[in-house]
């Protein structure tokens, strides 16, 4: 069973801009699956258009087989959405938020009320059920918008960019539960720019760049497309000249900073003692580039373009 089929999806702007150009992409149900790519890559509007928010200029959506084109209303009550940016009602409670929500979905009150307690017990909001929004702070806000997408408890959640500006307590703790609900069998989908985010909850994943899915399948085949990766190191002593370390390319950046490209099957292990015998020694270290840019310049060869669109 699909949770989701994208098929042939085009999406032209008004303006001219093809955000899509052809998208194929498939979601079996039960998934925890990560859409990913650099800013402007088209994720929003692929998201905008399977919610329908955004209108699409030609192509196929289909949500647990739901056609968006001829079945909107089961399409769309099979999805709860968590979008990008804060977008509660501050003056709100938080209870009125969620149950809202559930009444667009044809829930009564009370049931409703009996789904709320639920949802926010949940997300660890039951004790601030009487607050207005505005008195949240960030990392409850957001998990306030995910109660309010749970509500009319929808078989697919989609999340873009959950975690984005977001504390790492937070993160590890939305992680945790998004991990359990998929577990439950709620099927997932994430867009993320951080690789390691995929990495860590995803099991499938596809990448999306001008518009075009460039790569799509398992996590840890996917992975294995990214070659080497580079680590910029700080070292105690200082380097004139840099010195030779055997199988590893080197390039000395600073007095006390060089650059070690690793490729893939190479171990960290080595480079350390490459580095011991030529009397380093390594006082931090840091990739000098987030991995999905690393992932980007191997698949699309485009390092400025990617590296210019993918946020730090
Ligand atoms: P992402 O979510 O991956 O950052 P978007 O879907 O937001 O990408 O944007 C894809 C492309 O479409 C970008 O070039 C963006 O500038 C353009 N775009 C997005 N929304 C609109 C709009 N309403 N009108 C015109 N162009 C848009």
């Amino acid at each position: 069973m699909l949770a989701l089929a994208v098929h042939n999806l085009v999406k032209t702007y008004p303006n001219g801009m093809q955000a899509l150009r052809g998208v194929d992409l498939e979601v079996s149900a039960g998934d925890f699956f990560a859409l990913l790519g650099p800013n402007g890559a088209g994720k929003t509007t692929l998201i905008g258009i399977i919610t329908s928010l955004v209108t699409k200029t030609s192509g196929e959506v289909q949500v647990f087989g739901h056609s968006i084109d001829t079945d909107l209303a089961q399409a769309k009550s099979s999805i709860g959405v968590v979008p990008q940016e804060i977008n509660i009602n501050y003056w709100e409670t938080v209870m009125n938020i969620v149950t809202t929500q559930a009444g667009f979905y044809g829930m009564g009150a009370r049931e409703a009320r009996l789904r709320a307690e639920e949802c926010l017990r949940q997300l660890q909001l039951w004790d601030r059920r009487a607050d207005i929004g505005r008195n949240l702070s960030g990392g409850m806000k957001r998990r306030l918008m995910i109660a309010r997408a749970l509500m009319h408890r929808p078989p697919l959640l989609i999340l873009d960019e959950p975690t984005a500006g977001v504390d790492i307590e937070i993160r590890r703790s939305m992680w945790e539960f998004l991990r359990e609900i998929n577990a439950a069998g709620t099927t997932i989908i994430l867009t993320t720019h951080y690789l390691e985010e995929a990495e860590m909850l995803c099991r499938n994943v596809a990448i999306i760049n001008h518009g075009r899915i460039i790569e799509q399948g398992r996590m840890g085949d996917v992975l294995h497309e990214l070659q080497a990766e580079t680590f910029v190191l700080n070292l105690r002593e200082a380097v004139a000249v840099m010195p030779v370390l055997p199988g590893y390319a080197a390039t000395r950046i600073g007095d006390h900073e060089i650059e070690v490209e690793v490729t893939r099957g190479q171990d960290l292990n080595d480079m350390f003692a490459a580095l011991s015998a030529a009397g380093l020694h390594v006082t931090s270290m840091r990739n000098k580039a987030n991995r999905l840019e690393e992932l980007f310049i191997h698949l699309t060869g485009q390092e400025s373009q990617a590296a210019g669109e993918v946020r730090p």
